[in-house]
Order: C-alpha cells, then structure tokens, then sequence
C-alpha cells in the first residue's frame, strides 16, 4: 500500500530516470507520461501472470470484435482499477498541482462514434473486473472520431490525430504481425487424395501489427488484452522500394493505400455506406483476428481445432465483423484441411452476433462485384453458405419457400451481412427487451421462425466503475457512507439506499452533491463558451449522436415553445431551465447538421435577450466525447431519452445519467421501459407515442404532420418562426427542416409527440418545485440504476452465450 510519501518517492525516482528532472521542474506531461509508467508497471506483472494462467490451465476465452472502441482516456480507470487513483490525486494535490490538468493530459481515444464502441469498452472493463478470460479485438485508427468545432453555428470537422504523442498503454508487438490478402485469383486443384487445393495468387499483402492495451480489472489483478490492429507494408515489399526509382514511387503509393486500411474512423454513426475502403477495413480485422485465435490456439497445443468452439468463443458487434463467419471457414478448409461440414460445425459453434439496429439505412449490404473482386475467396464461401441456406429451406421447410428472397444471404446483387451473421452463428441478440422482442416478431421475424432458439436478449450496460466511481467520487462517497463499499463489487445493492428515501439528512447530502456537480460544469460551461448560466436553474441535458431518430429537434422546439411563452407574457412564472447539448453530427448528414444550426440559432436569440435573464439558457457544449461526457453527467437533472418508439435499440447515455441521480423523460423506447419498470411510473417521465403506435399509423399511413401545424396554433408558430427566419440572419436559413417536416410527413413524428412533450414538461417543472420530492426522485433513480451496470449483462452474456466461468 503506498502513502503519499512512498508514491511521491516514486515520482520523483521516475522524472529523474527517464527525464533527468525534479518534481518542481515537471511539466503536468511530464508527470503524465511518469504516473502512467508507474501504473503500467504495476498492470506489466499482473499482464504476465493472467496470460500465463490462461495458457497454463487452457482457460476458455471469448474474443470480442468489434470495429469501435470507445475507450476514452485509461489514465484514470487504470489507476482507479489498481487502486491507485486516490493516493495519487492527493499526491498531486500535495504537490500543489491539479490531478485533473495532469490526467488530461491524455488524448481522448476516439476509436468509436458512440453507443456501439462505448458499449464495447464499457464490457471490457467489466470482463476483467468480473474475471472472465476476455479480450477485445480491433483497429488502431490512426484518425478516431474528428473533432467537432462550431463556427457561426455550423459544424466543422477537424481531423482527429490522436497518436501525434507517445501513447502510453499500447505496446506494439511486430514479432506477431499477420497477413491479410486482398484481390487476385484464386486456383483450385485436386490433391491426389481427392481434397481440394486453393492457392491464392496476385493477392495484394498487408500486414496486421498488433498492438496491445491492457485492461485491467478493478482490484483483482486480472489484466486482459485489447488488441488493435495496424495495417503495414510487408517488411519484404518495403525492401523492392530501394530497386528503382519508378519502382519506389509505385510502392510509395502502395504503402499510403496500405496504411489507409488502419487510417481512420468511418465518421457514420448507425449509417451504412457502401465504401471500399471501409469493407478492406472489415476484412482486415476479421482475417487477422481469427488468424490469431488459431494461432494461440495451435500454440497452446492442449487440443485438435475441431474441437474449437470447446476453448473459444468468438461475440461479433453488430454485422460490421461478419465476415469472421466465411474467414473462419476459410481458414478452416483451406489452411487446416477440415471438409465443408466439419468447419460449417466448428464455426456454427463458436461466432455469436450481436445485433445493434433496425434502421433500414443501418442495415450493412455489400455489392457482390465489390466483394468479389476485393475478397474472391472469401465471396466464393459466401456464396456456398447461401445456395446451402436456400436449398436447406426449400427442401426442409417448404412452407417457407415464398420467403427464400426475404432472407437470402445474397439477393438483388448484395451479400446482406445481418442475414449472414445470423446464418454462421448459434446465438442472435438483441440489446434490451423491446429491441429484441422487435427483432423477432418483426424485423428478422423468419429467422426466428428458422431458429428460434439461436434468438435472445442482453439488456446493455455500462461500468458503474468509470460512470460512477470515477466521474463522480462525491456521490460515491455519500451512497458508501450510507450502505457501505458492498455496491462497488456488487452494484444492485445500491437499492439499499431506498431505506433513505425520507431520511431528511441524506436528501441533503444527496441534493448538495448535484449542486457541488452544477456549479462545475457551470465553471466549464463559462469557460467553454462565455455563457453564465444559474447554478439553481434545471440543467436539462440532451448528450449524444445527432439523429432525426434521436430527436433533438423536438427538444429545441420545446425551448422555442418556452420563449415564446416567456414572450408572450414576460411574468410567466417560470422554474429557470438550462438546456445542455452536446452531439456530432455525421459530416455528410445534411438535416443532422441543419438541427446543430438551428440550436446555435435558438441558443444566440434566447441567450442574448435581456427580457429572459437567465431562465432560459441553451449550451451547445462541443466535441461530445467520452471526456465530455464525464462532465457533463454528474451534473444532469434530466435526462432527454427521446427517441421515436421502436428506434433507439437500448440507449446507454440513459442508464449513465440515471446513475447519477437524474430523471429521465422519455418515450417507451429500448432500455427506458426496463428504467420504467424498475423506478416505476412515479420516478420517470414517459410521454409520446410507444413503439406498437408508431407502428401502426406507419402501417396505415393515416399520420399527418399538416394537419397538425393547421391545427396547433403552438406548433405552427414555432415552424413559421423557422422558416420565416426568426432563428437565424437570412430568410433562408432553415427552410430544409420545415420542408422536411411538412412535406416528408414529419416521419418521426415530432409533431405527433409536441404536445404531450409540453405537457410531460410541465409536469416536470410542477415537480422540480418540490424539492424533496425531486430528491426522492432522484435516490430511486441512483438505487435502482444497479441493473444497468454491465457487470449484469456480462454475466448474462457469460452464462448464456459465451459459457465462461469466473477464475478464481
Ligand atoms: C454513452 C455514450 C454514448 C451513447 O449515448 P446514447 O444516449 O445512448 O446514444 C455516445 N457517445 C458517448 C461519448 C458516450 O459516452
């Protein structure tokens, strides 16, 4: 255990060896780069001993891929994870300097667009901390997320370079690189023993270097692996550079194209586009992570390859890491020599998929020309598993025939990667109850006719250790002095803090932490952006992608409908409101950009209107990132989860913010109905249409957004205001949206929803006014949040998918 003193002596010990400096000289780098080797000395040993036990006892392991992780900085939850993170904040401070300066030093790594890769790091942490032999598998974007700027209310993406400094926890590992082959021909020839021979040829080579991230679990010396992969010129290739001089600018040209497989992040957040670069992506990581798998798995010598699916299992998130199903045959058949059916078993056997989405524009379809001429291997086994897959239903289920070009592997000249996915795997789930019950009563409703038992749900979490523990150390120390550290190890027990809800004292004390929280974020909120904002005002928050889905602009047409009112009649006794945006906007989404602008719009008018003072503020906080969305959190009263019913497959921002003692106003949409069914109808704010609503008048098409604006005096105030140029310097400015909205039948009735939105709201504020009753509210959101730590659904996923058992 260190003290101050002995953690200081090792600082010190640090900066003098590697840097030749004292503690009074180092730069808050400096004592970066000197903690963050400290730490990774004390993860190095334990990094050791858990890869050696895993090999020693042939442990099962789950590899976890996925083309984002959204880890943000480690600094913190690394120190947190081992225990030092108290010790050596106070150490900081006793030195005279800001712990928070010195972690931010770290580059946010954005290696994801948001709920997807989030959810991703958000399992890692809780794999190691529960003690599950897990890692994680992806690419090491040399770009992540770009990096969002506001000029003139109009979003600018700048490039997000997050490597151009030493990044501490990665270490590269060249002696394990793979190659990965792209184009050329594939010839096939019979063996004398009568078994196919598949040569490759004209391939174009890539190598994969692999470079690993520990993760640590919190305080049980399990250190997993996150492996990322880099895309590199075959060291033999770089060699022909010195030949000639034409020669060295073809492969200068061919090394640029190479490293742009692991260039960077595709910026489209529940999008798909077609692009090729983006499907070399995919099958980079895929081939090299399986590679990899067989390779460990041939190291350890313990068993044959047939018997993989005993020792490996292998989760896919979302479709975009499909073609682990055709590689793993690949290599299967033509590397290891197993027939058509004994690698079909093998694979069928290990790869489980999860599926993120119902949105049609989500849904991933490749071009067959595209995919055959990139990956002719690959599409040859694809095209196999499908002609297999029809022939299976035509013969096995002739009542299902009709169907067969609903759920073709291959159809209109497309390989569909969600049929795929579920076609190669023995388990299909969803990410919350609804998403689920979706996906099999209607989206994917023939699969689950096909396999019904491949079909199951695992509600999403997040780590209470970094969404809690760490972004919120006041809080976790009122709930420990109330129930004591149980809840750290075994997060439901949070419910305890119920016994609380009329203990006057603890209200308090939970009630003064948010103010503690407010006043924070209304500094940074100040020096962000110059806006003073009322630290006793509502901060109602709305962080998190920018989709019409989503719906921000039902949110900022609320604040018009506010400061109408507020105009209308200057005395309005209204309860002062911060609205808190934060969100990216993909850069080739007009209307998702549109929205950023008319909030900037709102957001100048409202603030700069002496008449409003500060009742009505609007922030647009930029660059949403992990960071931000550390800061923001444990200051949030309300919680904006409101999406189209049946749209948003779970939501995580959800479960953070409830966490922290916010409410959520929400629709019946992904996990807010499992918040709904915890808190109960008392502690949350549900309003709007529910998912089999938006179904039905989608279904009849008897919706009409027009004859709403012709009828709410409110709404067609609002929509006129906007296009008429209230919000912005031109006439111009945001006749797209009110276009989109009226003539493209609102499709995600934001209009249908305004009025029992306004109505929710006001409930909203009648509670607000009294204050115990909020506080109530607020410590059955805290108490009840439990569920949602992933530490749940990880042990879901490990006893129902990935059959894992905790080491001891
Ligand atoms: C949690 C999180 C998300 C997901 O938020 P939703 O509200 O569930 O869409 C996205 N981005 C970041 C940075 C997050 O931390």
């Amino acid at each position: 255990m260190h003290t101050t003193e002995t953690f200081k002596d090792l600082l010190t010990d640090k900066l003098t060896r590697n840097l030749g400096k004292n503690i009074e000289e180092a730069t808050d780098k400096d004592l970066y780069y000197a903690i963050a080797s400290i730490t990774q000395e004390e993860i190095n040993e334990n990094w050791l001993s858990t890869r050696r036990r895993y090999d020693e006892k042939n442990e099962r392991q789950m590899y976890y891929i996925s083309m984002e992780f959204l880890i943000g900085r480690l600094m913190e939850s690394n120190l947190l994870n081992c225990g030092l993170l108290d010790i050596c904040s106070e150490t900081l401070r006793e030195l005279g300097r800001d712990p928070e300066n010195v972690y931010q030093q770290e580059a946010d790594a954005g290696l994801g667009n948001g709920g997807l890769g989030r959810l991703a790091a958000c399992f890692l942490d809780s794999i190691a901390s529960l003690q599950f032999a897990g890692h994680g598998s992806g690419i090491r974007y040399r770009y992540g997320l770009f990096e969002q700027r506001i000029i003139h209310g109009n979003q600018v993406e700048l490039p997000d370079y997050w490597l151009k400094e030493e990044y501490p926890w990665e270490t590269r590992n060249a002696e394990e690189a793979l190659s990965i082959h792209f184009g050329g021909e594939i010839h096939m020839h019979k063996r004398v023993d009568g078994s196919l021979e598949v040569t490759h040829k004209e391939a174009d080579e890539v190598h994969a270097v692999p470079y690993d991230v520990p993760v640590v679990g919190y305080n049980n010396q399990v250190v997993n692996t996150l492996r990322l992969w880099s895309a590199e010129l075959p060291a033999e290739t770089a060699e022909i550079l010195a030949e000639s001089e034409s020669k060295y600018y073809h492969h200068l040209d061919h090394m640029h194209s190479i490293e742009q497989i692991s260039g960077f992040l595709y910026p489209d957040d529940s999008n798909y586009e077609g692009k090729e670069l983006r499907l070399k992506q995919q099958y980079f990581l895929v081939s090299a992570t399986i590679q990899n798998i067989i390779r460990d798995f041939k190291r350890r010598g313990k068993s044959s390859l047939k018997k993989l699916h005993e020792k490996i299992a292998i989760q896919i998130n979302d479709t975009h890491p499909s073609l682990a199903v055709p590689e793993l045959m690949r290599l299967l058949m033509d590397t290891e020599g197993f027939s058509w059916d004994e690698a079909w078993e093998i694979t069928t056997k290990t790869i489980a998929y999860t599926n993120h989405t119902t949105l049609s524009e989500a849904l991933e379809k490749w071009p067959v020309g595209m995919m055959e001429s990139l990956l002719p291997r690959i599409f040859m086994i694809i095209n196999e598993i499908n002609e297999r897959f029809c022939l299976g239903i035509y013969y096995d289920r002739p009542e299902m025939r009709d169907l067969i070009p609903e759920v073709a592997v291959i159809a209109d000249d497309q390989v569909h990667m969600a049929r795929l996915a579920i076609v190669g795997s023995f388990s299909v789930n969803g990410v919350a109850k609804l998403h689920t019950e979706i996906l099999k009563k209607r989206e994917m409703k023939p699969f689950y006719e096909l396999y019904p038992k491949k079909f199951n749900n695992k509600t999403n979490g997040i780590t209470h250790r970094r969404w809690l523990l760490q972004v919120n150390p006041k809080l976790s120390e009122v709930i420990t002095d109330a129930i004591g550290s149980q809840w750290i190890a075994q997060p439901l027990k949070l419910n305890g803090l119920m016994r609380y809800s009329n203990d006057a004292p603890f209200l308090e004390k939970i009630s003064d932490v948010k103010q503690h929280n407010k006043k924070i974020l209304a500094q940074l909120i100040k020096e962000r952006t110059g806006i003073t904002v009322n630290e006793y005002s509502i901060f109602d928050v709305q962080i998190k992608r920018l989709h019409e889905y989503k719906r921000q602009l039902l949110n900022i047409f609320h604040v018009i409908y506010l400061y109408n009112e507020m105009k209308e009649n200057p005395k309005l006794d209204l309860t002062p409101r911060t609205f808190i945006f934060a969100a990216k906007a993909a850069p080739g989404y007009h209307m998702a950009k549109e929205i950023i602008k008319l909030i900037h719009h709102v957001a100048s008018v409202v603030n700069n209107d002496r008449t409003i003072g500060d009742k009505l503020k609007v922030i647009f906080l930029e660059n949403y990132n992990v960071s931000l969305a550390e800061k923001i959190i444990p200051a949030a009263e309300l919680s904006e989860q409101i999406s189209t019913a049946g749209k948003e497959a779970s939501g995580t921002g959800n479960m953070k913010m409830m966490m922290n003692g916010a409410m959520t106003v929400g629709t019946m949409d992904g996990a807010n109905i499992e918040i709904f069914d915890l808190v109960g109808k008392e502690n949350i704010f549900i309003f709007g249409l529910n998912s089999d609503q938006v179904h039905h008048h989608n279904e009849l098409g008897d919706y009409n957004a027009n004859a709403i604006y012709h009828t709410d005096d409110r709404v067609k105030k609002i929509l006129d205001q906007i296009n008429g140029g209230e919000f912005g310097s031109q006439e111009i400015e945001f006749k797209d949206i009110f276009y989109h909205i009226l003539y493209h039948n609102d499709p995600y009735y934001v209009l249908k929803d305004f009025d029992s939105y306004i109505d929710t709201h006001e409930v909203i504020e009648r509670n607000y006014r009294d204050q115990k009753t909020w506080q109530k509210m607020s410590v059955a959101n805290i108490a009840y949040s439990g569920k949602f730590s992933s530490d749940r659904t990880i042990h879901e996923y490990a006893a129902d998918i990935w059959k894992l058992k905790q080491i001891r």
